[in-house]
């Protein structure tokens, strides 16, 4: 997910932590205002504590254990303007605010949660307040004042995500005017990013790990380069300061393959510092910017109508409920078969970040959430140099990894002792932890990427494969199986050529 700066890092379905505060918005054409948002659950829950009690508490009417599906597009006013809190169902209805409530709760250092249609409508709502060409006035040469016409620059990662890709395209660049780059974020220096960025770089949009070739990105790297002032940069870009998390709830979040909808998570600016070039060094203004690309989203979310339906934020709000216990799952089960498909004789070449024979390993345990980390630490590895001490000695050969016990070091870890106040930090834990990925592998989510000697191969894998169901996306509690050049990345040419 990541987007704007996708800080959606390593498991980056599997969120993190955070901070739902309270908020107003006053946005919604209906008339009256977004309704204080309270914060539900004490900061020092953990994970999946956060994710099963955000947002879900008893109806109050009826004493209803999980929250009912609220269908009704529209709610009584006793006044004209004078309501429960909500209006109209596409400006707010009770299962997407439940729904955004959690988003912003186990996102780490989110405090505002967006529900939308997809993933795909969230990257355009998220494009699309960059706004389009502006007039802008200079000094000329000679002192005299020259109006130029400034158009809004995207950087992206070179393998984004074949749909961001045609939108980038076809809708930013082609339809919008937008200027884009792509850029190989992987194997450039830090020189080369530096060179990308324009002075009308708005938007730095990255997703770690890629799909499909899972590149894990120096994300502290690239936020502290953004938040550096910009030579001749007179407008208020997200990458001076308004960073944001962008999901496809339609993965690992919902994770039950039944939902399409995406999510957008804004940090709470305080935390988030944006160059004081910008906004001099009064953290008021620096929030006060930050707040107003969120209250643009809100205003987009409403004025474009792409929102996901009651059922839909339903169903996510109950599939996020297992996620914490879902992503450990297929972290060791996706190490495991990484791990098979690498020693056998007819596979090239495997793609999955916790790998020691990665390139990205040491950056994709870095990227990993602190709280994912100290359940690799604490109860991934022991049990793994367990099950192989023991396989030396006796003719029974436990699996490498088993599945960790349910009630896990992550569930139980306060947030409090995880969250830090500025994620985009290396330093917001000890260098060491991140610079020392276990030797024999780690769990890094559910994706594995391999290469056969052919396309025919290929196919014919895909064909005779029994449980895995040939199909895009990912993310689901089944397992599929697809060839990305033909299927979701067919629209990407070989060498991304400049828009
Ligand atoms: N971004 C990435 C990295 C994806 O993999 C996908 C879908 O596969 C999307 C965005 C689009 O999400 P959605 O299908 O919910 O529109």
């Amino acid at each position: 997910m990541s987007p704007a700066l996708d800080l959606s890092n390593g498991v980056s379905a599997s969120l993190s932590n955070g901070h739902s505060l309270p908020h107003t918005n006053g946005l919604h054409t209906n008339g009256g205002s977004h309704p204080l948002k309270s914060k539900p659950t004490p900061p020092t829950d953990g994970f999946s504590t956060l994710a099963i009690h955000t947002g879900s508490h008893p109806d109050p009417s009826t004493g209803a254990v999980i929250p009912p599906i609220s269908l009704s597009t529209t709610f009584a006013q006793s006044s004209p303007g004078v309501h429960l809190g909500f209006e109209y169902s596409r400006s707010d209805n009770p299962n997407r605010r439940a729904l955004e409530e959690l988003l912003a709760s186990i996102e780490v250092g989110g405090k505002e949660g967006l529900g939308f249609a997809s993933g795909s409508a969230a990257t355009g709502v998220v494009v699309q307040a960059l706004g389009g060409a502006r007039v802008v006035e200079r000094e000329g040469r000679d002192g005299e004042r020259v109006r130029d016409v400034e158009v809004p620059h995207v950087l992206s990662v070179n393998d984004v995500y074949g749909g961001t890709y045609r939108y980038l395209k076809r809708v930013a660049s082609e339809g919008q005017g937008l200027e884009v780059t792509l850029l190989d974020i992987e194997n450039a220096t830090e020189e080369d990013i530096r060179a990308a960025i324009r002075p009308n770089t708005k938007l730095i949009w990255l997703e770690s790990p890629t799909n499909p070739t899972l590149k894990t990105l120096p994300i502290p790297l690239i936020a502290r380069i953004a938040r550096e002032p910009l030579p001749g940069s007179t407008s208020v870009p997200i990458l001076l300061g308004a960073d944001l998390v962008l999901h496809s709830l339609t993965k690992y979040v919902n994770g039950h393959s039944d939902v399409v909808m995406g999510g957008v998570i804004a940090p709470d600016p305080s935390s988030h510092p944006a160059p004081q070039s910008l906004v001099g060094r009064n953290p008021e203004a620096r929030q006060e910017q930050a707040k107003k690309f969120y209250e643009k989203l809100r205003f987009l979310q409403n004025a474009t109508g792409a929102i996901p339906s009651p059922y839909d934020c339903w169903l996510a709000q109950r599939g996020a409920k297992t996620l914490g216990l879902r992503m450990k799952a297929h972290g060791v089960n996706g190490l495991k078969v990484a791990k098979v498909l690498e020693a056998h004789p007819l596979v090239q070449k495997v793609i999955y970040p916790g790998l020691p024979s990665n390139p990205g390993y040491k950056q994709a345990w870095a990227n990993l959430s602190s709280h994912a980390r100290r359940w690799i630490e604490e109860e991934v590895v022991p049990l793994s140099s367990k099950s192989t001490a023991s396989s030396a000695t006796s003719s029974y050969a436990p699996t490498p990894l088993s599945p960790p016990s349910p009630i896990s070091s992550m569930d139980s870890l306060p947030a409090s002792s995880t969250y830090s106040p500025s994620p985009l930090d290396p330093s917001s834990s000890s260098p060491a932890d991140r610079a020392n990925p276990p030797t024999g592998g780690f769990p890094f989510s559910g994706m594995v990427s391999f290469s056969l000697s052919s396309y025919d191969a290929a196919v014919a894998f895909l064909q005779k494969s029994r449980l895995f169901t040939l199909a895009e996306s990912l993310g689901g509690v089944e397992s599929l199986a697809e060839h990305p050049a033909s299927m979701t990345h067919g629209g990407i040419p070989r060498v991304s050529a400049p828009f």
